[in-house]
């Protein structure tokens, strides 16, 4: 009888080839968008994407950060709005614009580090740090860091934030295109404290997620007349709680999430939320069937 240890060698584990077909390894290797259409395929942390368009990497409001990692490609919606919240920055003195981090690869799809969506060119990263200068070279921008909003223990603000950081993710959440905005709990609960009735609609667009202490995290609807992408349903909570998020699930971040009674539920699971051990692996199969259309076109 073979021993089952030597039967599992054999066939439990991936062959060696295995790694090198990995979708996250084969998407990151793209360096230009597909020569398609424009189109999302799948979902935020499950697709790929056609036909992305580059964020230049200075513009008159903005800044793309952390060049080598070649994630400065959007869908051309999520490119207009993120240069549209640029000015708007700029607008409200904000800095001069924006720091803008890691929106998608050229063709989307998984990554080999890092995020667990922004997979489909709808997700960007937006720096909290606002930028005093427009003209970093590309070797600042891989060398400076941005700023913590949240402080360590993770329960309240720095004193970085202010009214302008918070007119900020108004001007972001309230803009029909964006489905919602991802933030440290801490600032989240800051947004709640005093507002009124005519904040729930925004309010309800800006989300609470495990890290995110140094960006926010803007994720776009699926634009319209885009037949592959998968549009995300309301979260529970959102639904039970009359909309605007200012209640106890909030609140469970700063209290049971960072100190868990025992027997505490576990935490609802987040596609977005940081993973320890860097992000799933995807094998190409994983993905809609279209994304294998992307990574061959030219
Ligand atoms: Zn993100």
């Amino acid at each position: 009888m073979i021993p089952r240890i030597l039967l599992c060698l054999a066939l439990c584990l991936p062959a060696p080839a295995m790694a090198e077909n990995l979708a996250n390894k084969l998407f990151g290797a793209k360096q230009a968008p597909s020569q398609q259409d424009p189109m999302p395929i799948g979902s935020y942390a499950r697709g790929c994407a056609a036909g992305l368009v580059e964020l230049p990497e200075t513009g008159p409001t903005w800044q793309a950060m952390r060049l080598s990692r070649g994630r400065n490609y959007g869908h051309p919606a999520m490119i207009g709005f993120l240069i549209e919240l640029s000015q708007a920055a700029a607008q409200i003195g904000w800095g001069r614009g924006l720091y803008i981090g890691d929106i998608s690869q050229p063709r989307g799809g998984p990554m080999t580090s890092g995020h667990a969506s922004h997979q489909i060119g709808l997700d960007a990263d937006i720096w909290w740090l606002a930028p005093q200068r427009l003209d970093l070279s590309a070797k600042a921008r891989e060398n400076i860091s941005s700023i913590p909003m949240r402080s360590a223990d993770q329960r309240s603000v720095t004193e970085a934030w202010g009214p302008r950081a918070a007119k900020l993710l108004k001007i972001a959440a309230s803009d029909p295109r964006v489905d919602r905005v991802f933030v440290a709990a801490a600032i989240k609960i800051e947004l709640c404290r005093g507002a009124t009735k005519a904040d729930k609609k925004w309010l309800q667009k800006i989300r609470p997620i495990a890290g995110h202490d140094t960006h926010f995290h803007v994720r776009l609807k699926c634009p319209k007349g885009a037949r592959l992408c998968e549009t995300q349903k309301p979260t529970v909570a959102d639904l039970s709680n009359g909309g605007d998020g200012c209640d106890d699930t909030l609140t469970w971040w700063v209290t049971d999430y960072l100190n868990p009674p025992k027997g505490a539920k576990k935490k609802p699971k987040d596609d977005d939320a940081p993973r320890k051990k860097g992000p799933r692996e995807f094998t190409l199969a994983d993905l809609p069937k279209q994304c294998r259309t992307v990574l061959a076109s030219d």
